[in-house]
């Protein structure tokens, strides 16, 4: 079966047979988040696609090293070379250490996903914590005559790795044309060419974040990172690199460049690009505030919404749309997908009662061979779930006695059934209990209540106890115009 898995490589384009490197293994490395602001749908929709992935892998027998990254430094506002880093500039804002912002959206970032039943992926290595790794690949670079260094900062040299690689493989754009769209520069940099990018930048004094390298203090070029971390983890030649589409150029670009140009090998196999969740057509996005929180869908707390979705509605809703393609979110699209998530789970329940027959009237054989084909061309989980639903009909023909199967059939049937929605798909049974909620609402209540007092009489060590603990354990207390609330 796992012969027959395919996928779409974004390098080439194409949809190829997947084989990996090393027999029954598979070295998969998917861009993390910035930890600057709480996850959007859209970050998480990338997520859950690779989830997807890693789950589909796993059930096929890989042994799969999943290793996806924290970004807690060295990425910039607007993406640029130049300015504040993202992380630093909250951190300015909300008065606290760098390293707390970084935590606290963290914290957040594996509660929401958690939340979606997404598996955690087998390493989750921070920037922060490998500057050693990626001071030795920017020495690698420069000694290879890829790099250079002004003042303090290293950038990577794209007119001489041209004379011998392809900067654009992934992308398909053209430098020339590149080059004539690009602004001249305006005296502010040092770099020689606009196209070029920042492998090391110096720390200017009021910059918190900085290391010492052999360029003097600084912090690494956010595309760095990824090298670094991948290479590290899973080798300088591996199988699957992912991420949002967003993130195709200059992101990925700039690692194929970093690691041919430190290692003179092409270090991916197979690129994949999830693609964007969309609100009004737009692109979900933090930085513009179009966007919906997770949490703002499981507490229905948003103009757009008519009411709450359940974290496994959501992952339905997500999943049913196959992760190449644009999802635009919208009310009707989710309470769709609700129903329909009612009705698969509806017959899953049912599926317990039904007694074997002395024929079949379904074949479950084709019907299983149609759910692994769907799978393997290029986790196509929209058809799958397509596949689902025919199950259901036929579950609910059962139910009505129009349909039947015997009993090593009806077990393969449920045995298939079961694998793809809870260990494929990572679907799960929507908490049925909302008295849980209300309990929680009640305790929240009375520490809030708690914390008021604390604070009213001036015990600041108690509130803030109450606070951080809470924040620990992934809620976070608002204080607003309307008096105090609480998130998970
Ligand atoms: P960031 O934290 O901005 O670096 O993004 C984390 C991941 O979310 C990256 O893989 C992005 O490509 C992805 N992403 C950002 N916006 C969206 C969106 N609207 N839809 C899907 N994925 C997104
Ligand atoms: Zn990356």
């Amino acid at each position: 079966m796992e012969m027959n898995l395919k996928i779409y490589n974004s390098l080439s384009g194409e949809k190829e047979t997947f084989t990996p490197i090393t027999p029954g293994k598979v070295g998969m490395y998917v861009c993390g988040p910035t930890v600057y602001n709480y996850v959007h749908l859209g970050n998480c929709r990338t997520f859950i696609s690779f989830d997807l992935a890693f789950r589909y892998l796993k059930h096929l027998g890989y042994q799969v090293r999943y290793v996806r990254n924290i970004t807690d430094v060295g990425h910039m506002v607007d993406d640029a070379d130049e300015g504040e880093d993202k992380i630093a500039k909250k951190a300015r804002l909300e008065q606290i250490e760098p390293m707390e912002v970084a935590q606290k959206y963290t914290i957040y970032f594996h509660n929401i996903l958690k939340q979606f039943n997404n598996l955690p992926p087998s390493i989750e290595p921070t920037a922060t914590g490998h500057i050693i790794e990626q001071i030795k690949i920017i020495q690698d670079i420069i000694d290879n005559g890829y790099g250079y260094e002004v003042n303090g900062s290293v950038y990577f040299d794209i007119e001489a790795f041209r004379q011998n690689h392809h900067y654009g493989i992934l992308s398909g754009r053209n430098v020339e044309d590149m080059m004539s769209n690009t602004r001249t520069l305006d005296g502010q940099t040092d770099k020689r060419n606009p196209l070029d990018f920042a492998l090391w930048k110096k720390a200017e004094p009021q910059h918190i974040m900085r290391w010492p390298s052999p360029w003097g203090d600084g912090f690494p070029g956010w595309h760095l990172e990824c090298t670094a971390m991948s290479t590290k983890y899973l080798g300088k030649h591996f199988d699957i690199h992912g991420g949002g589409m967003d993130l195709k150029f200059p992101h990925h670009e700039c690692e194929i460049a970093q690691s041919e140009a430190a290692c003179n090998e092409t270090p991916v196999n197979y690129w994949m690009h999830a693609n964007m969740l969309t609100l009004n057509g737009k692109k979900m996005a933090k930085s513009t505030g179009n966007n919906i929180l997770p949490e703002e869908l499981f507490s229905g707390n948003n103009d757009i919404l008519s009411k709450a979705y359940s974290p496994a509605v959501v992952r339905f809703f997500i999943l049913q749309a196959h992760y190449r393609s644009i999802l635009d979110f919208s009310d009707d699209a989710i309470a769709a997908a609700e129903k329909g998530y009612e009705r698969l789970f509806e017959a899953i329940e049912s599926l317990e009662k039904i007694e074997a027959g002395t024929s079949s009237t379904f074949d479950v054989n084709e019907w299983t061979n149609k759910c692994y084909e769907a799978m393997n061309d290029d986790f196509n989980s929209p058809i799958l779930i397509a596949h689902l639903f025919e199950a259901v009909k036929f579950i609910n023909a059962c139910k009505e006695g129009k349909a039947g199967l015997t009993q090593s059939d009806l077990n393969l049937f449920t045995q298939t059934l079961k694998a793809f929605v809870f260990d494929v798909l990572g679907l799960f049974k929507e908490d049925e209990c909302d008295d849980s909620n209300e309990t929680l609402d009640n305790v929240m209540q009375i520490l809030i209540n708690l914390r008021n007092e604390a604070r009213a009489n001036k015990d600041f060590q108690l509130s803030d106890q109450i606070r951080n603990q809470l924040a620990a354990l992934g809620i976070e207390i608002k204080d607003g115009k309307d008096g105090t609330t609480y998130s998970l």
